[in-house]
């Protein structure tokens, strides 16, 4: 091969490679129907619920960085209004990232902890609206309530309600595989379950997770109970005296799905704060 022939065949796999990698960042996501003017958005990072009014759309979360002109064009294929409000469920990265991107055109909400959260933590683009215990939305006709209901995945998770479509979204207070619990940012198991159980309390017959496919009622029952199931098994290792080296082994356990090392990686990375929040109760 000369020498030109060679750079042409280098020159031509660059720019294969540079279309190839662009369509895969420009086509990473999808939108999918949930109910009547309600869609969510999936792919990687955390869903992104999009509630359509005819005088604006609400969004909760917006993933990654590199997302916002994919969210934008999606939204564009349900809707012809802005986005004017983004809800952040939590101030995790994969579900607050675009934020510095919408904070230019829409207000921008959470939960004043998971404004705290984000704060520390040297994030771009923090909410410039907080609430304490409930706030809403009103927008064309339709309302979007917030409520914090207690720590779980964090200490700045909020269930997002929709009270016309039954439907809530629950964040990484939902996980469609398995939880992590963000002992860092104040995240409990205790807590966990009190705040889905609060979450129960609430009319829905549909819940978006932060990550996986769409549940009903019986799959946030059954998230809630494997909750319980797990904080037991795990009290009772620590009465038959598991150390908390032996912990991450011992905890797996084939008839709860998250101990296990294989889909359990969000529930592996939590065991040593999930041990010492368990022995705490103990003591
Ligand atoms: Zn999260």
């Amino acid at each position: 091969m000369d020498r030109f022939t060679y750079s042409k065949t280098i020159g031509a796999f660059v720019l294969c490679a540079l279309i190839s990698l662009q369509i895969s960042a420009q086509s990473e996501l999808t939108i999918e129907p949930v109910k009547d003017g309600l869609y969510m958005i999936v792919g990687p990072g955390g869903n992104v619920g999009v509630r359509v009014t005819p005088e604006g759309v609400i969004l909760i979360d917006d993933k990654f960085p590199r997302n916002f002109d994919e969210i934008q064009s999606l939204v564009a294929s349900v809707s012809d209004e802005p986005v004017k409000y983004v809800i952040n469920s939590h101030h995790h990265g994969d579900h607050t990232g675009s934020n510095a991107g919408y904070i230019q055109i829409a207000e921008i909400i959470a939960h004043k902890n998971a404004r705290d959260n984000m704060l520390r933590g040297n994030q771009d683009a923090p909410p410039r609206l907080v609430y304490s215990q409930e706030t809403s939305v009103f927008l064309g006709g339709a309302e979007v309530r917030a409520y914090y209901m207690g720590t779980g995945h964090t200490n700045g998770d909020s269930v997002i309600y929709f009270p016309d479509l039954k439907t809530v979204h629950g964040g990484d207070l939902l996980h469609g595989i398995a939880p992590f619990i963000d002992y860092a940012n104040g995240g409990s198991s205790r807590g966990w379950v009190s705040t889905i159980n609060g979450m129960l309390e609430l009319d829905f017959d549909t819940a978006i997770p932060g990550h996986g496919a769409l549940m009903d009622r019986r799959d946030v029952l059954a998230f809630r109970n494997q909750m319980e199931a797990v904080r037991d098994h795990m009290k009772a290792l620590i009465r038959d005296g598991t150390t908390a080296e032996q912990a991450p082994e011992m905890i797996q356990n084939p008839d709860l799905s998250w101990t296990q090392a294989a889909d359990g990686l969000f529930m592996q990375r939590s065991v040593p704060g999930f041990y010492a929040e368990i022995a705490r109760e103990l003591e």
